[in-house]
């Protein structure tokens, strides 16, 4: 973290007096998003079901210039995704122009054990959540007349090429990448591009979930040899946040360390 924090404070402020929303800013890929946004001059909206972890992340962010602000919502009910938005548009007087869908959960279980409940629940926080805050945002973008945005999804490699014990996650997953790229095809004409990132397994509270027998099979197959950073993939998110990536829109990018290439 510490080293992609480090990196960043090389680079010229990209993000500068943006307003950025990022759901699951309280942990994990989200704090660390959170944080590159920042130090890249954005203005944060910390969004997070777990307000206390939200917190966490929010002292965690430079604020000499910018006024960064914890909102708590469930990102899986329409009625808090839409006061999430009113909320940070009165804060701030405007709608966020950047969007970062990091709000994940996993329930895993084999699929021959899995309870209809732990597939529907992963798909409504995964999917149906990112859905919501993409409808949300894009809506409040288009009416405010603001020029260009960005919208980036966490999805995941396993995705695209499944995973055992993950039929819901895979599923959900999969659906983000559909639904990024539906949301690039017509939202387009309103100049709000939407991408997706496609990590592999990530040194966070959620990999840590993965029993250690299964990680160290998996960090077998990874060219690089290694878990991923948070940092690194909020280096990417940067990227697609900001205009340095003006011409893509739809894409799938995937910082895996070589995985499932
Ligand atoms: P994490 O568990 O560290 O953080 C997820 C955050 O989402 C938590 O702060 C949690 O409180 C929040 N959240 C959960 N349900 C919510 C809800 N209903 N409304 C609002 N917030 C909610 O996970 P992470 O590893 O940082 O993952 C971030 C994203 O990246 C997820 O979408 C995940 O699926 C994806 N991803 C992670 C990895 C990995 O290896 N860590 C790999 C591929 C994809």
């Amino acid at each position: 973290m510490a080293a992609g924090r480090a990196a960043a404070g090389g680079l010229r402020l990209r993000l500068s007096s943006r307003l950025a929303l990022v759901t699951g800013g309280g942990s994990g890929i989200g704090r660390a998003v959170c944080q590159r946004f920042a130090d890249e001059g954005a203005t944060v909206a910390v969004v997070d079901i777990d307000e206390g972890s939200a917190n966490e992340t929010l002292k965690s962010l430079p604020c000499d210039r910018q006024q960064h602000s914890v909102f708590r919502t469930d990102v899986t009910s329409p009625q808090s995704v839409h006061s999430l938005v009113s909320s940070v548009q009165e804060k701030f007087s405007r709608p966020p122009c950047i969007t970062v869908n990091c709000a994940g959960i996993t329930m895993d279980d084999l699929l021959l054990k899995m309870e209809a409940e732990a597939f529907d629940r992963v798909l409504k926080v995964n999917l149906m959540g990112t859905f919501l805050v993409i409808q949300a945002v894009a809506k409040a973008l288009i009416a405010s007349g603001t020029k260009g945005g960005s919208i980036v999804n966490l999805g995941s490699i396993v995705g695209k090429v499944g995973n055992l014990g993950q039929a819901n996650y895979t599923a959900s997953k999969a659906g983000v990448m559909a639904l990024t790229k539906t949301s690039a095809k017509e939202l387009a004409r309103f100049g709000i591009r939407c991408n997706a990132i496609l990590p592999g397994f990530i040194d966070t509270p959620m990999a840590a979930k993965v029993p250690p027998k299964i990680l160290e099979k998996v960090l077998q197959l990874v060219p690089m040899g290694r878990l991923g950073d948070p940092s690194e993939v909020a280096s990417a998110c940067a990227f697609l946040a900001s205009d340095d990536s003006s011409y893509i829109t739809g894409a799938n990018l995937e910082v895996t360390g070589g995985l499932f290439m």
